[in-house]
């Protein structure tokens, strides 16, 4: 099981954390394919088909647990939203087709029970944790979370995932500090929105500058470090980025929890973004946040996936995430 404060791992270590076996659950739902928001949109129900084909033939997926999410309750959705936007969005869902939220933000009418099964598996991934039936967890779930704002779905965001998971920790588990780290190539906005000011959640959140979505651009938080990285920048800039600007915000908040808005749309094959980051820079990040986690929080995280639109891509940086948690080596194969 996880590190106490006697495994203490350099800070600013680059070596992999590899060699001790941890017990990573697997969080997902069928239905969440039956969230669908028409034909050619990017966020689509083939990216979780694509991860689970390629970490069945890795064998990755076998060698986590796996754990079949359930819906969030309206109680647990109200922590972070306001009741008359959840409302409101129950009364667009369309009996049939499609009903267009924002943009390219679209409820088809699975949409919301899509929406409360993603919530519920970062709901269920906090409790496992938690109570140490799993060293971490990942949340292999859609629609992601991370734009929807408290009273604003966006992004193709409804639920915010991340921070349904956040409130649910210090509301039912009595933890007092939690971190919320977001390597999405496009910023956390909606998870700003609901914890900025809120000195309980420290969020870290790099994303390319002058972009979607163009929210927050302007602040100064003392719970926030905003990270914006310019189109082309690599890994050599992001990772020097969280080194100095991440690592010391976490080093100083000491948090009980660990949560990730594990994003794979910066990767330099992903159509939605210019920023040029490869699969070891996935495996790297989530190494450097369990470092933190196990100095700080019994090793306890939660990763949820946000955005990655390459089908061929997501399911390799998702592999590479999945090989960090579960602390094995990982070199990129075909
Ligand atoms: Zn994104």
């Amino acid at each position: 099981m996880a590190l106490g404060e006697a495994g203490v791992i350099a800070q600013t270590s680059t070596t992999p954390t590899t060699g001790e076996p941890m017990i990573t659950a697997y969080i997902t739902h069928p239905d969440l394919a039956r969230h669908d928001m028409g034909e050619h949109h990017p966020e689509a129900p083939m990216r979780l088909e694509a991860i689970r084909a390629r970490l069945m033939r890795s064998g990755t997926l076998l060698q986590t647990v796996q754990v079949e999410s359930g819906p969030a309750s309206d109680e647990a959705l109200e922590r972070v939203h306001d009741r008359d936007y959840l409302v409101d969005l129950e009364r667009r869902l369309p009996r049939q087709g499609i009903a267009i939220v924002d943009g390219d933000t679209r409820l088809c009418p699975d949409s919301l029970r899509a929406a409360r099964l993603a919530a519920g598996a970062a709901l269920k991934g906090v409790d496992m944790v938690c109570k140490a039936r799993a060293d971490n967890v990942f949340c292999a779930t859609r629609p992601p979370g991370h734009h929807a704002e408290r009273g604003r779905a966006m992004g193709f965001c409804f639920y915010n995932n991340v921070a349904v998971a956040a409130a649910h920790a210090i509301e039912q588990h009595g933890l007092e500090r939690v971190a919320i780290l977001d390597f999405d190539v496009h910023q956390g906005n909606g998870t700003l929105d609901i914890f900025r000011d809120d000195p309980r959640v420290l969020i870290c959140s790099s994303y390319q500058e002058a972009f979607y979505p163009w929210r927050y651009l302007d602040g100064d938080w003392p719970n926030v470090v905003n990270t914006p990285l310019a189109a082309g920048d690599d890994s050599a800039v992001f990772r020097r980025r969280v080194e100095q600007e991440w690592l010391p915000a976490l080093e100083r908040h000491r948090p009980q929890l660990l949560l990730l808005s594990s994003g794979f749309d910066a990767h330099r094959d992903d159509p939605l973004a210019e920023i040029e980051l490869c699969h070891d820079d996935f495996y790297w990040i989530t190494a450097r946040a369990l470092d933190v986690a196990k100095r700080h929080a019994d090793g306890r995280l939660v990763s949820i996936l946000e955005g990655g639109y390459h089908l061929k891509s997501l399911p390799v940086g998702v592999e590479a995430h999945l090989h960090a948690l579960l602390g094995q080596p990982w070199c990129e194969s075909p």
